[in-house]
């Protein structure tokens, strides 16, 4: 308890310890915003700010390059520069050089602005592609000045609008002139004990790299650094877990088995698995801390609706919480249908709430009128009062953080905790990645599933797609379709939804309903937009990126995936994974502007376990969590996959640290930031 509340303390001086980039010298108002974007902040997250890529800069040997080869290349500019100017705002220039060799014709696209600057005789450097039989440079780059004449290697930095990669290094470059401190994170014992070089250094070496041997040491450095803090705080978790003294809770089973009778299917075996692990740990007392893992599907959220059951023999509360509304009112309504006739009130705090009713609910709450709550995240702030919370759940990954869990305990209430998730990902990564808890797996679909139809398809097929949806629309089904995926700002990935919803008109507007859903779209609208949808007022669902995760429309029979190369192989899975949820037959096509051999994997499976693991093989870790990255796992600079022998020896490092009590002495005090950072589990 003491040493926790030295960490709060620790926190808020470091905070302002922080030097904020607008404190740097030529760092404006835009350029804070710019910087902003890329969630830094402060000197630390600038330096932090690792390159994603490098490229080595060694000149080329003309000799030896074929056709269409990379080319680096410099020489001595022979020609005035011309210009010619297309489609408004694309242009093309045009000029010789001779790099001492030979004389090369230079095509560079939209670097008309540079043309004053390139007069004859000015030595410039090209990065492009070598086009041998016209004996002409296609540049993609342009710098001024001729070559190093010592291979380099040059640090590339994601973009921003207003931010470019070598503008980005210049601010690095300045902010290191300002004798910046850093925390190394990785504790002086391990540091000695692989012989790693101060963390200062290593970081120079990544921005500004001297030689690829010590270049790819100082990567390998900050793999371990992000996976051992990664590491460390699983491990804890899992400490802080297994003190943790719950309620030992007392329920006649036997009425869990009558309950059981009122559903209208029976459980699968893996659902009775994990509803018996379930039992055990609620009557047991340790607290529980359990994680449900099951595909896309594969009944979850009954297993959730059973563990509150029980929690409710047991005379205590439960909460559930969904990361969405319309996914908590969807949960609402099931629940109250499963309990009909049963003397169990459930109570729904959504923000949608109106005053009155919301102080009503409250007072429900606190009194114990209401024995099960489903809500979003607002389930758990400070206004909620609980009777006696026996039981959380959160659904669909939501990662419920130490922070949480000590608002709960503030409030004196160590309720048993429930995870559900349907990112299936390989045995041997979750037992590392989510090594803080218990985990039961539904491995088995429902009987009765017939799987779903799978078609992969290009743009110029959208006839062919058209008219597979007419059949569907006429038998009465409905359709989901996904919107492209644009990146920039929200607006234009609204016009992009508005553009597809007159193309879905013009094409079926005169005899269905079409309801769109977007981001930008108050809670309200969405959920009336759903409803519609659920009640069959409207047939077709046009979406940005999210049709709402974990939603339930049994006589939806169709999805479309607009752009669908973009979005990773589980993505694409969950997203399949509202349609073919009953008996009907369902299908799923997916669209892509050229053709994307990846997609076939999906037209081959549909068993989410393998999915991700071939999202490993050609991702690496990237969309492994799918589109609703969330934050803990998101690494900047480790890849799970790749990197996995790195992941065991900081699983096993921060293991012993933590058994050993090492992370609690003085000396390693300055690991409580990493508390602050947990936040992000939340
Ligand atoms: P998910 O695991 O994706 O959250 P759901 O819990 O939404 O999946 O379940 C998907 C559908 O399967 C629901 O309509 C649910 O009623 C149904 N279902 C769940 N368990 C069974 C079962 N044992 N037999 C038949 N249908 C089931
Ligand atoms: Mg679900």
């Amino acid at each position: 308890m003491k040493k926790e509340q030295t960490f709060v303390i620790m926190n808020e001086v470091r905070k302002d310890d922080f030097m904020l980039i607008s404190e740097l010298k030529g760092v404006g108002p835009k350029m804070v915003q710019a910087l902003g974007r890329l969630n830094i902040t402060t000197i630390e997250d600038l330096l932090c700010y690792y390159p994603y890529r490098y490229r080595l800069i060694k000149r080329s040997n003309l000799e030896t390059l074929n056709q269409d080869d990379a080319i680096i290349i410099d020489g001595v500019i022979e020609s005035v520069p011309t210009v010619f100017h297309f489609h408004r705002r694309m242009d093309k220039m045009s000029f010789r050089i001779n790099t001492g060799t030979q004389i090369l014709q230079v095509v560079i696209y939209n670097r008309g602005f540079l043309k004053p600057k390139l007069s004859i005789g000015s030595v410039v450097s090209l990065f492009g592609k070598y086009d041998l039989k016209h004996h002409t440079v296609v540049a993609s780059d342009l710098k001024f000045g001729p070559l190093p004449s010592k291979t380099t290697v040059e640090s590339i930095y994601h973009e921003t609008s207003g931010l470019t990669s070598r503008q980005i290094q210049a601010i690095i470059r300045c902010a290191i002139s300002s004798n910046p401190t850093l925390t190394d994170y990785i504790p002086l014992s391990i540091r000695e004990k692989y012989g790693f070089e101060e963390k200062m250094q290593s970081v120079l070496e990544l921005h500004f790299p001297t030689s690829t041997e010590r270049l790819k040491y100082a990567i390998s450095r900050a793999k371990y650094e992000e996976l051992f803090v990664f590491m460390l705080k699983i491990n804890i978790l899992k400490m802080q877990n297994q003190k943790e003294n719950g309620i030992k809770k007392e329920i006649d089973f036997s009425f869990m088995e009558d309950f059981l009778k009122r559903l209208p299917f029976s459980l699968t075996p893996d659902q009775r698995k994990c509803v018996d692990d379930i039992y055990a740990d609620l009557t047991s007392s340790k607290r529980m801390n359990r994680l449900v893992q099951g595909d896309v599907g594969s009944g979850k959220t009954i297993v959730a609706f059973l563990s509150m059951y029980l929690n409710h023999l047991a005379g205590y509360q439960s909460a559930l919480m969904a990361p969405t509304e319309i996914l908590a009112i969807q949960h609402y309504h099931a629940l109250n249908k499963l309990l009909e006739g049963l003397d169990i009130k459930v109570g729904l705090l959504t923000g949608k709430l109106k005053a009155k009713e919301k102080r009503k609910l409250l007072k429900e709450i606190e009194d114990g009128t209401v024995s099960m709550i489903i809500g979003t995240h607002a389930l758990i702030s400070e206004n909620v009062i609980y009777s006696n919370l026996g039981l959380v759940i959160t659904d669909e990954q939501h990662r419920f953080g130490v922070n949480q869990r000590k608002n709960l305990k503030n409030k004196g209430y160590a309720p048993d905790i429930l995870y559900m998730s349907a990112t299936p990902i390989p045995r041997t990564y979750a037992l590392t990645l989510y090594g803080d808890m218990d985990v039961s797996s539904i491995k088995t679909m429902p009987n009765g599933r017939i799987p779903v139809i799978t078609y992969v398809k290009t743009m110029e097929e959208i006839k062919w797609t058209l008219n597979a949806m007419l059949e569907e629309l006429k038998k009465g089904h409905q359709i989901y379709v996904i919107a492209p995926l644009i990146e920039e700002t929200e607006k234009s990935s609204l016009e992009n939804v508005q553009a597809l919803e007159a193309k879905m008109k013009k094409a079926f507007g005169k005899y269905f309903q079409i309801g769109v859903l977007h981001g930008k779209m108050k809670n309200e609208e969405k959920e009336s937009v759903m409803q519609e949808f659920k009640e069959n007022k409207t047939q077709i669902l046009i979406s940005t990126t999210v049709i709402e995760v974990g939603v339930d429309v049994a006589n939806a029979t169709m999805m479309v995936i607009f752009d669908s190369d973009r979005f990773g192989l589980s993505s694409l899975h969950q997203l399949r994974g509202r349609v073919g949820r009953n008996q009907l037959q369902s299908y799923c096509i997916l669209i892509s502007k050229e053709k994307c051999n990846r997609l076939n994997i999906l037209k081959e499976t549909t068993d989410g376990f393998k999915i991700s693991e071939e999202d490993f093989k050609l991702r690496g870790s990237g969309d492994l969590f799918g589109y609703r990255q969330s934050g803990d796992m998101s690494f900047k600079v480790a890849n799970i996959k790749k990197d996995f022998s790195i992941l065991l020896r900081a699983k096993e490092d921060s293991e012993e640290f933590v058994k050993e009590g090492e992370y609690l002495k003085e000396e390693n005090q300055f690991l409580s930031q990493l508390w602050d950072s947990t936040r992000q589990l939340d």
